[in-house]
């Protein structure tokens, strides 16, 4: 007797391959701007091996990297930087922000630092601590690779939601790189 296989089996297949390859091969992107940064080098180094979990390949070059990390205070000034990067990075990405000034501004409740860099790009997770230990960004990490191998799809369907969110009221207000003023203006 013949049966028929789901439809998707194929493709739940394929998700759970490409996820598994996606997981083990992020290639970070250091945006280190602050004392965070120096915890971030840490993880990379000997000590804490962030190789072990296939994380260890930083880059600097966006266009080679998959996972931005945001280590430190990003001040108003840096923040077109921070974007331009995270354009050029290629799909499909995610985004740690690690400690309490990247994710909320910490001390700094100032004008001129960015009170959350949550405002202007879309974070997967974030890494509490002032600052994190090396051992809790490889949490993160591992946190993340277990999101990715749960919810990630060939199709990237899982990044639909975060597009959706990406016009904030910062974004709008602030302009955006490569986009004409008449597109900003009519948003
Ligand atoms: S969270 Fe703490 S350690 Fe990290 S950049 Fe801010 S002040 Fe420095």
């Amino acid at each position: 007797m013949a049966v028929d296989l789901p439809d998707n089996v194929l493709i739940s297949n394929l998700d759970a391959l490409a996820n598994w390859c996606r997981k083990n091969s992020l290639w970070p992107m250091p945006f280190a701007t602050a004392c965070c940064g120096i915890e971030l080098m840490a993880t990379g180094a000997s000590r804490h091996d962030l190789a072990r979990f296939g994380a260890e390949v930083f880059r600097f070059s966006p266009r080679q990297c998959d996972l931005m990390i945001v280590a430190g205070r990003v001040v108003m000034k840096m923040l077109p930087v921070l974007q331009r990067i995270w354009q050029q990075m290629h799909e499909p990405k995610w985004c740690i922000s690690m400690g309490a000034c990247a994710s909320t501004g910490g001390v700094f409740d100032t004008y001129c630092v960015v009170q959350g860099i949550d405002r202007f790009v879309p974070v997967d997770m974030y890494v509490p601590g002032c600052p994190p230990r090396p051992e809790q960004l490889i949490q993160g990490i591992l946190d993340l690779q277990e999101m990715i191998q749960r919810q990630g799809t060939v199709a990237g369907e899982e990044f639909a939601a975060r597009d959706r969110q990406q016009p904030k009221r910062a974004l709008r207000e602030l302009p955006i790189l490569g986009q004409s003023p008449e597109l900003r203006r009519a948003r």
